[in-house]
């Protein structure tokens, strides 16, 4: 088992990446590279048919968030965007997986659903503005489940647990090394560029509105994005992170220990009990209760038909 960060640039100087993450694996649960593979490249298109359906936009469930997407993608098809393609394309394919989370529908928990849009954001944009072969991303997101298995190792990755540096900052920091690996850094690279996108999301709250993924977790995603990329693109360019990586997630683990508990996804601080954050929370707790007396009401009505009827 690779358990450290120290370990993974020890282990993986001078060798790719992935090969490392899989021969790890064959010889630890004997689960042949080849299925490994195999399942990654299932996921992909799932992330792929995931960023198709998202883009023309949608309602949330929670009805507050939905048409991001929608709304970019029709700036961007119009020239009417103003930042790079992948820059675009990063923030767009987050906004369109996280709107198809919002609508319960099908996405790839990357590491979690609620910051599913990071990753996919990030590798598929890259894989299309600059002509990356699908194979070398399936091998990108063996590197960025292995970045997140290690980190995993020592950290919760749940915005209950620690907040959501531990969602989407762990998402960041995967993607980082994935997009590292994609445009030929060394493990040294993806490792650095891993840990720039992570310490710099430390301390991020998870305080959604209502107790939704929506406010903030949509937007959020695809601003991270862009976050891994500025991290990735720093690291292939020789920065490098003066904290080691390891430092850096006992770091996440004891800031999650001391954020209260009303910045850990209970809804109880932060965004979610702002005076707008308050006024949705009542909103969809008023929602709830009229729904849930209309269902009283015809359980009632349908007692009493059957009562009539007897
Ligand atoms: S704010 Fe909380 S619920 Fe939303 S993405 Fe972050 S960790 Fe997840």
């Amino acid at each position: 088992m690779i358990e450290s960060f120290a370990q993974l640039e020890q282990l993986g100087a001078g060798r790719d990446l992935a090969d490392v993450f899989l021969e790890t694996d064959e010889q630890e649960h004997a689960v042949p590279a080849a299925d490994i593979l195999e399942a990654l490249r299932k996921r992909r298109a799932v992330m792929r048919d995931c960023v198709e359906r998202g883009k023309s936009g949608g309602t949330s469930m929670g009805k507050l968030v939905g048409h991001e997407a929608r709304l970019l993608n029709e700036a961007f098809q119009s020239g009417k965007t103003f930042l790079d393609p992948l820059t675009v394309k990063a923030e767009l394919y987050a906004l369109a997986v996280m709107g198809e989370n919002s609508r319960m529908g099908v996405i790839v928990a990357a590491p979690t659903a609620g910051a599913g849009g990071v990753v996919p954001g990030m590798l598929l944009a890259l894989e299309e503005e600059r002509h990356v072969d699908p194979e070398k991303t399936v091998r990108a997101l063996v590197v960025a489940g292995g970045i997140g298995s290690i980190i995993a190792l020592s950290a919760s990755i749940s915005g209950a647990a620690g907040g959501c540096q531990n969602e989407v900052g762990v998402a960041s920091a995967m993607g980082a090394a994935g997009v590292a690996y994609m445009m030929g850094g060394t493990t040294k690279q993806s490792i650095h560029a891993a840990a720039m996108a992570l310490k710099n999301t430390l301390g991020l709250v998870c305080d959604p509105v209502g107790g939704l993924v929506e406010v903030p977790c949509v937007k959020r995603n695809a601003l991270f994005a862009v976050h891994g990329l500025t991290a990735a693109q720093l690291a292939m360019a020789g920065v490098e992170s003066v904290i080691p990586m390891d430092e850096i997630v006992e770091a996440m683990v004891r800031i999650g220990r001391a954020l209260p508990r009303g910045l850990r996804e209970t809804a109880e601080g932060g965004l979610a009990t702002t005076i707008t954050g308050s006024a949705i929370a009542q909103r969809i707790k008023d929602e709830a209760n009229a729904r849930r007396a209309e269902k009283a009401k015809e359980r009632e009505r349908a007692a009493q038909e059957r009562k009539g009827g007897a």
